[in-house]
């Protein structure tokens, strides 16, 4: 357990032992709390991708509060992201563009090009 020693300020870890209930109401020391820090909360950047050797299109998704990422390769419209505690699942559009892709590879390349300068494409 954590106690703080309210002369100096410090925290420190300690055994448990019952004579700290005493200290603690001598205020001499508090019991520090343990509960963790929170979890980031952060919004997941989804994208379409492709791989360079297959061209095998793919949704990338990643976070920048946790970094956590993900590919998720032959996705539905139900694909979803854990990180920073949630689930987030795939924005419709974003489902929307991999499936264009998927029923017209033809143009996923030249749509790709055009759309990296956006950023919104990445390649691997
Ligand atoms: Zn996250």
């Amino acid at each position: 357990m954590k106690i703080k020693v309210l002369a100096t300020g410090d925290t420190m870890q300690v055994a448990p032992h019952p004579l700290l209930k005493v200290l603690e109401l001598s205020k001499i020391i508090e019991f520090v709390s343990e509960v963790p820090e929170p979890r980031p909360r952060g919004s997941a950047v989804w994208t379409v991708a492709f791989t360079a050797t297959s061209f095998e299109n793919y949704l990338h998704a990643a976070c920048s509060a946790c970094g956590q990422s993900s590919r998720i390769f032959n996705p539905t419209e139900r694909a979803s992201f854990a990180h920073c505690g949630k689930v987030e699942r795939v924005p419709a559009d974003v489902y929307q563009e991999y499936d264009d892709r998927l029923k017209n590879p033809e143009s996923a390349s030249v749509t790709a090009s055009r759309r990296n300068t956006s950023g919104t494409v990445s390649y691997i």
